[in-house]
């Protein structure tokens, strides 16, 4: 990946959206292992706003640092957030860019975090992209 990065950590995490709300994701998609739930702080990119950092439970996996999280209720709470904020940018596009570190979210809750000190806080994930869930087979073989 080529693109320069934005947040100034080290690059981390694998992130993958979920487009379909009735799959629930609960193998990891690299190693087939479980994945558990866990909050992450994900920083994500508005069209025509900037950026916003959302506290988001998502699917995890430890071992390859995979995260995947529901589109559907990404989106759900981005628009909530919106309509309190700014009901305009609601369906702009945007882009889930990486996650932020744990300690100073909590610091920006409380307001203390400009946009500058949040993108220094902040760590792009290393690859992103659409989860892909093959259909299933007519196949009574096992691997
Ligand atoms: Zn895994």
């Amino acid at each position: 990946m080529s693109r320069r990065s934005v947040g100034k950590l080290p690059r981390r995490y694998c992130f993958a959206l979920n487009p379909y709300p009735s799959e629930r994701v609960s193998q990891c998609p690299k190693c087939r292992k479980r994945m558990h739930s866990r909050k992450f702080p994900l920083l994500i990119h508005i069209q025509e706003w900037g950026w916003l950092i959302l506290g988001k439970t998502c699917k995890y996996c430890a071992k390859c640092e995979f995260i995947v999280a529901h589109k559907h209720e990404l989106e759900a709470e981005l628009m909530y957030a919106f309509t309190k904020m700014q009901p305009d940018v609601i369906g702009n596009d945007y882009t889930v860019i990486g996650t932020m570190d744990r300690k100073h979210w909590k610091q920006g809750i409380e307001g203390n975090v400009t946009k500058d000190s949040m993108l220094d806080h902040a760590a792009d994930f290393k690859s992103v992209g659409d989860l892909v869930i093959e259909p299933a087979r007519w196949s009574s073989d096992h691997e």
